[in-house]
Formats: structure tokens, C-alpha cells, sequence
């Protein structure tokens, strides 16, 4: 019998440990604030690499379940979370990972702490990311509906540190119709008679974190047109005082490729009680705050579950042995995390913007050049970051050879949990096309274009480098492919014009960070981010 025993790969306080995140968090808070938020977030990178990733590996087979009926014949679909998504459910809760961002003690930068805490506990909790971001954009749609009587009844619960106050919230827009073209949505709105109250029926195909308390959704009120503009926003509570549903079957829970600790759930709605969040039509656009703040969470998402495989798998490398010597004294198993790392540091710094920006947007401190930005960079950074995602989880794997494939590692999940992010809270063709519409946001796209050439430039400002020339002529192509396109090639073209923009941002930033830092592993980020491909027009 051999006596080699290979020592698995292990995590250290995730904060702690996290070069990128905290030579970022240096760069863009004052000193006093850092210090004010140092406690927490080395304590949810204390959990997130103990007791939270100890719990995950143990949850690994548990999966939620839908209890339909009880004994007696009585109609109850209940739905069991596993002990995980229990745990974090409560830790989500008293950390404030979503009540950070409403309590505002650092202003517009309290984005950019949630964003850190969020980053830091999303990858030891499978996905408890999804019921959180939609908790996130619900309150963010409440507050910026201006319904008080909403408001009142539902923020308090969504932003609370209680976890026995503490509520999540759904988004119900995919129907079988179609997911991206939601403006095809059958479900009918019926007002009740003398009342505010209206009744919705029809079938939602994907409902995530069905075992929430409320959900925001689309449904056309009677009598209204075809087509996005005559649905409605409605707001609803999914159980009454009993716990009972209120007219809506669990038809089924999905059996999913990924984020299977995710109760996703198809539900038929028979005349469930729900309230207007604001006005009876133009429920695709009055939707639009929740998923701003979805997409920003799915771009955090991306970034930590990148981190995460490339925590392990560095410190994996440092304690498997092949042809004499460590992995990470192998030059070319050392260029690979290299690369890896780089799609991931320019990834962060974009997701990241997005954040200080979305800070801004909340607390009105954003210019109105800045505000059309962060209109284009929502999409933009949603789309690449999600792709980078793939790439790198499905290069994490294939860094640690064979076990990298073995289910009770704890790793295929991280490619299979990827995955999601670039289908759910818009595709990536959906999201390119977006990005066209968000740069005629005020009527002229080469104007759009003019804007975001300036953001990126203003990063590279007084710095002399060979990546500042990629960025430049990335720039250059993306606006002579904008001028010369022409009917049906604009759209074919808007996938790569869109990553094309997303690289080249994240390029400018990793410039910025590295400028600023003068860290050697900065730097080597930047060049070879410059080398991998940041203009993919062609
Ligand atoms: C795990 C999971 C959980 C989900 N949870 C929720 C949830 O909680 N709430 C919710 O509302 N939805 C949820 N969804 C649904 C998700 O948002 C949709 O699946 C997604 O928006 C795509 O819609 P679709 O599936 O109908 O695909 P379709 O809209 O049919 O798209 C099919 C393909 O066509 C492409 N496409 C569509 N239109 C165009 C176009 N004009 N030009 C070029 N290409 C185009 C798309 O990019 C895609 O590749 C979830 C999905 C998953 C996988």
C-alpha cells in the first residue's frame, strides 16, 4: 500500500488573505472609513473561509425540497431549505449584507462595503447570493416607487439585521413565453370589485427562492395592451398568517444544472392577492431599479466565485507534488493561474465600479454624465464579467487535474454554479443588445460612446505603459465598428462590441489600481490582461 497521503487544499481568513480586495478597498476609502469597516468584513472573511465553507462542504448532498401535500390530503407545497442556506440565511441577516447598503453610515461608499461583505460571503453559501440580490432590488424598487404604504409594510423586514424580521423577496418575470422577451407575459391582472386589490392568474416558469415571504412580478391588469408597456408591476406575499399560500401551486421544483441549493420553482398563480407598485402599465420599466441592483450582485457574484477557485487552487499548487517539485514551481503551471488571475483582477475592478457607482446613483451624488454611464456599464459589466466567470471556473478544474472532476472535492460546483451567470437576469446576447439601447440613452450612440471613452481615459491619465495603447486602440476600433455598422450587422456585431467595451474598462481600471499601487503583482496583471485579447470586433 502506498503511504502518500496528498493533503487537501484549504482556506484562510478570506479577507485576510485577499490581496486584490483589500489594495482596492485602500485605494478608494478614506482611511477613517477602512478602519471602521475593518472588523467586519475580517469577520465575514473569518467565516467565509471557516465555519461557512466547513458547513458547505458538509451540505454538499443536501438539497431543498417540496413537500405538495400532508397526510390528510390538504394542498400545502412547503418548501425545506437545507441547513446551509438556514445558517446563511441568518448570517446574511446579522452581518447586513444586504442592510449595509440602505443604512448609508459611509454614504455612497456603504455600496462598496456591502459589495466587499456580499463578495466575501457569497462563495461559502451556494448561491444564497440569488435570494439576496432579488431582496436587494426589491427594496431598491420600493423605495424608488414612492408607494409608502409598500414601503412601510415591506422595506423594514427587507433591510433589517433581525433575522427573525428578516424577509427575503422573489422576482417573478419568466413565463414560457420567454424569459428575455418578457413583453410576451400571459398572466392576467383582475381588480377586485370597490377595491385596490387586484388578482393575478397565470403560470411563472423560473421563480428562484421560492421560499420567500414576498415577490415583486409582472401581470397585465385586464383590458390593457399586448407587449412590455401594458404589464403592471405588482407586489405580493407568497403565504398568510397560517403559512398557507395564497392561491399559488408549487407545480414543481427545477432539476437544475447548477445552483441546486436554489429552490427554483414553476408556479401557477389562481388568483393570488396582489397590490400595484406604481400605476396599472409600464411594469418592464418600473422593474428596472431591482435589476440594476441583480445585475450588480450577479457581477460580485462572478468575482467571488472566481476568487474562490483561485484561492484553492493557488494553495493547492503549493502542496501537490508532480515531476520533483511543487506545482507552483512549475513555470507553466504558474503562467496558467497567472492568466487566470489576471481575468479575474480585471473583472473585480469592474464589478466594483459598478458598485461605487450604483452608490453614488442612490444617494443623488452621481453627475448626469455619470449617471447615463453607470446605465451603460450595468449591462456591459453584467455580460463580461459573467463569461470571465466560466472561463476561469472551468480553468480552475482543469488545475487540479482529476480531482478538479470529483464531485466530494467541493469543486464542479464552482463551474456549475457559473454557469448561471450569464443566462439568468439577462443572456448575454440580451445584455449586448441592452448595451446598445443604454448608449442612445440621450439620442446620439456616437455621443454615448464619446462618454465612455472619456470614463476609461480619465483611468490612464499621466500613465505611459503599452497597455495604455491597447486601451487606446480598442477604443478606436469600438468607434469606427459603431460608425461604419449598418442595419442587421449592428446586432450581429453588439456581443463583441459589448465585451469589447467590458475589457477595455476593465483594463483601464487594473491600469488605475496598478498606478496607484505600485504592487509588481498589479502590474503583471495589467500586461498580461493586455495580451489576452481586449478588442474581440471583428
Ligand atoms: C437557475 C435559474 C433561475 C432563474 N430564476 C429566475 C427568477 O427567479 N425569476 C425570473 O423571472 N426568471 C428566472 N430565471 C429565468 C431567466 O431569467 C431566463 O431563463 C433568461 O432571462 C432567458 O430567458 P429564456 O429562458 O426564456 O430564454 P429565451 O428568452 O428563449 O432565450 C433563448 C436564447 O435566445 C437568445 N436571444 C433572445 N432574444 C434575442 C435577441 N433579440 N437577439 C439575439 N439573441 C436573443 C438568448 O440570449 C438565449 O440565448 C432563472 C433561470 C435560471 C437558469
Amino acid at each position: 500500500m502506498s503511504q502518500f497521503r496528498q493533503t487537501a487544499p484549504a482556506l484562510k481568513n478570506q479577507y485576510d488573505d485577499d490581496r486584490v480586495l483589500r489594495s482596492y478597498l485602500e485605494r478608494v476609502l478614506p482611511a477613517d472609513v477602512l478602519s471602521e469597516i475593518h472588523d467586519s468584513l475580517s469577520e465575514m472573511g473569518r467565516l467565509a473561509g471557516g465555519e461557512l465553507y466547513e458547513l458547505q462542504l458538509a451540505d454538499r448532498l443536501n438539497e431543498p425540497t417540496l413537500t405538495q401535500w400532508d397526510a390528510w390530503g390538504n394542498r400545502i407545497d412547503k418548501i425545506e431549505l437545507t441547513p446551509l442556506w438556514r445558517v446563511a440565511e441568518r448570517i446574511a441577516a446579522e452581518h447586513g449584507v444586504v442592510a449595509t447598503a440602505y443604512e448609508q453610515r459611509h454614504g455612497s461608499l456603504s455600496r462598496v462595503h456591502q459589495g466587499a461583505l456580499a463578495y466575501l460571503f457569497t462563495p461559502s453559501t451556494d448561491i444564497y447570493s440569488c435570494p439576496l440580490a432579488m431582496t436587494d432590488g426589491a427594496a431598491r424598487t420600493l423605495l424608488n416607487s414612492g408607494n409608502q404604504a409598500l414601503i412601510d409594510r415591506a422595506v423594514p423586514h427587507l433591510i433589517t439585521r433581525d433575522p427573525k424580521e428578516f424577509w427575503t423577496a422573489g422576482q417573478w418575470m419568466t413565463e414560457l413565453t420567454g424569459g428575455s422577451d418578457v413583453g410576451l407575459s400571459e398572466t392576467l391582472a383582475k381588480q377586485e370589485p370597490g377595491s385596490n386589490t387586484f388578482r393575478l392568474y397565470g403560470r411563472k416558469w423560473f421563480t428562484s427562492a421560492i421560499a420567500s415571504q414576498m415577490a415583486l412580478t409582472l401581470a397585465r391588469p385586464e383590458g390593457n395592451p399586448p407587449g412590455g408597456r401594458g404589464l403592471a408591476l405588482f407586489y405580493l406575499e407568497t403565504r398568510d398568517e397560517h403559512g398557507s399560500p395564497r392561491n399559488i401551486q408549487i407545480n414543481r421544483l427545477k432539476d437544475k444544472l447548477g445552483t441546486r441549493k436554489v429552490p427554483t420553482a414553476e408556479l401557477t398563480l389562481d388568483g393570488t392577492p396582489a397590490q400595484l407598485v406604481k400605476g396599472p402599465v409600464e411594469g418592464v420599466r418600473n422593474i428596472a431599479p431591482l435589476l440594476n441592483i441583480t445585475r450588480l450582485w450577479n457581477g460580485i457574484s462572478a468575482v467571488a466565485l472566481m476568487r474562490r477557485g483561485l484561492a484553492l487552487s493557488a494553495d493547492y499548487a503549493s502542496k501537490r507534488v508532480a515531476f520533483g517539485a511543487p506545482l507552483s514551481e512549475k513555470p507553466l503551471h504558474v503562467d496558467t493561474l497567472a492568466t487566470l488571475q489576471a481575468e479575474f483582477e480585471g473583472a473585480f475592478h469592474l464589478a466594483f465600479y459598478v458598485a461605487e457607482l450604483t452608490g453614488r446613483s442612490e444617494t443623488r451624488e452621481i453627475s448626469d454624465d455619470d449617471a447615463l454611464l453607470l446605465r451603460l456599464l450595468t449591462p456591459i459589466m453584467k455580460l463580461t464579467t459573467g463569461k470571465q466567470a466560466v472561463m476561469v471556473a472551468s480553468e480552475v478544474l482543469e488545475s487540479f487535474g482529476g480531482a478538479g472532476y470529483v464531485e466530494d472535492t467541493g469543486l464542479p460546483v464552482l463551474l456549475r454554479d457559473s454557469q448561471v451567470l450569464p443566462i439568468w437576469e439577462g443572456t448575454t446576447n440580451v445584455l449586448a443588445l441592452d448595451t446598445l439601447r443604454a448608449l442612445q440613452s440621450d439620442g446620439d450612440p456616437r455621443q454615448g460612446l464619446r462618454r465612455f471613452e472619456a470614463a476609461v481615459m480619465s483611468c490612464v491619465a499621466n500613465v505611459s505603459d503599452d497597455a495604455v495603447r491597447v486601451v487606446r486602440a480598442a477604443l478606436g476600433h469600438a468607434a469606427s465598428w459603431l460608425a461604419d455598422a449598418q442595419g442587421d450587422a449592428v446586432e450581429a456585431g453588439a456581443r463583441r462590441f459589448s465585451l469589447t467595451l467590458g475589457r477595455t474598462m476593465e483594463l483601464a481600471l487594473l491600469i488605475k489600481q496598478a498606478q496607484w499601487s505600485l504592487d509588481h503583482k498589479a502590474i503583471n496583471s495589467v500586461r498580461r490582461f493586455a495580451s489576452l485579447g481586449v478588442d474581440v470586433i471583428f
